[in-house]
């Protein structure tokens, strides 16, 4: 069971010397506050502890604690532990998915329903509303002092993933330990502010570009949305801006299911989809070989942008 596997991990973490601490790919909120903060807690009885960047930080995110602290991997020592956070699997390492071979021990923890076990400890529990638990979780196990900083990164972690606390998957456990974090003395207010009223101009202008490609489908169930590479380099804005547009036009009454295509390059479309009430997006992401969670979930199509959202519609005409 769970519990036993947070203290298998323990044990390992205590007896590895050279530990590190891995982001996924276009790192989200949940990944990157629960790495920051299984850092700052590891580093506290621990000398050789290091984060590795697989992309770049988006910008909402440079605010945090610790921050500069995610790096490249420079091949100068072995890896006694590799630990991977909010990773549904191996691809979602990107370029550090070939440091696994080199791990004596991989700890996987996670809350994707889509996670493959890629680890030699797999603590996954889809019931977490974010990864920022379960870290949470850890390190009340390992008996760190969770201290502001460490506080403030898992509050981003759960505040992210549950869309500040709105999303089904919102526990009353999630409150006890948001409470419990207001407790230790974070300044909310700030990070709020940091995470959702700190939009550039240009993301704003990219907001307002990409909402003139709506379109509606299935008797208004179905919200689609481009974002295209000449339009972020009309408004100056990068794919990171296209954040929280998807989540944007699922609020729209009747709509069941959003969806952004993201032109990343001209054969390489990135999906993001949002539902609302009933269709489980991750299995329809899964027959795109994506994944994700049941109200949020994406994958990658290698064709042009015309050529995914057929492939994308055509999926959708099953359910609807
Ligand atoms: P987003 O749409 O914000 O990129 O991701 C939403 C959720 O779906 C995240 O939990 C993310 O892990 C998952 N996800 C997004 N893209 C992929 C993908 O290509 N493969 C898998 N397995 N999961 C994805
Ligand atoms: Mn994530
Ligand atoms: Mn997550």
């Amino acid at each position: 069971n769970i519990e036993s596997l947070f203290d298998i991990a323990i044990e390992k973490i205590k007896e590895s010397e050279r530990i590190y601490i891995v982001s996924h790919v276009q790192p989200d909120g949940d990944n990157i506050g629960s790495i920051l903060a299984l850092w700052i807690a590891i580093k506290k009885i621990k000398d050789k502890v290091f984060i590795l960047k697989t992309d770049d930080i988006p910008s909402d995110f440079l605010f945090l604690p610790n921050v500069n602290e995610i790096k490249e991997f420079n091949d100068e020592g072995k890896i006694d532990m590799f630990i991977a956070l909010d990773t549904s699997d191996e691809n979602r390492l990107g370029k550090n998915k070939e440091l696994l071979n080199k791990a004596k021990t991989i700890i996987n923890i996670d809350h994707h329903i889509s996670n493959t076990n890629f680890g030699h400890i797999n603590i996954v529990d889809s019931n977490a509303a974010a990864t920022g638990e379960l870290v949470y979780n850890l390190i009340k196990k390992m008996n760190i002092p969770m201290d502001k900083d460490i506080a403030s990164c898992i509050y981003t972690a759960i505040s992210s993933d549950t869309g500040s606390f709105m999303y089904d998957n919102t526990s009353a456990e999630t409150h006890r330990i948001i409470a419990e974090l207001i407790d230790i003395g974070i300044d909310k207010s700030n990070i709020n502010i940091n995470l959702y009223q700190n939009k550039s101009l240009e993301r704003t202008m990219l907001f307002i570009k990409s909402l003139e490609t709506l379109r509606l489908y299935f008797n208004n169930n179905v919200a689609l949305i481009k974002v295209t590479q000449d339009m972020l380099n009309k408004a100056n804005a990068k794919m990171e801006d296209t954040e929280g547009i998807v989540s944007f036009i699922r609020e729209i009454a009747p709509v069941e299911v959003g969806i952004i295509l993201k032109e990343f390059k001209e054969n390489e479309i990135k999906v993001s989809m949002r539902s609302k009430r009933f269709i489980d997006v991750s299995a329809i992401c899964a027959s795109f070989n994506g994944g994700g969670h049941i109200r949020a979930a994406g994958c990658t199509i290698n064709s042009p942008m015309d050529i995914a959202e057929k492939l994308i519609l055509d999926e959708l005409k099953k359910v609807f």
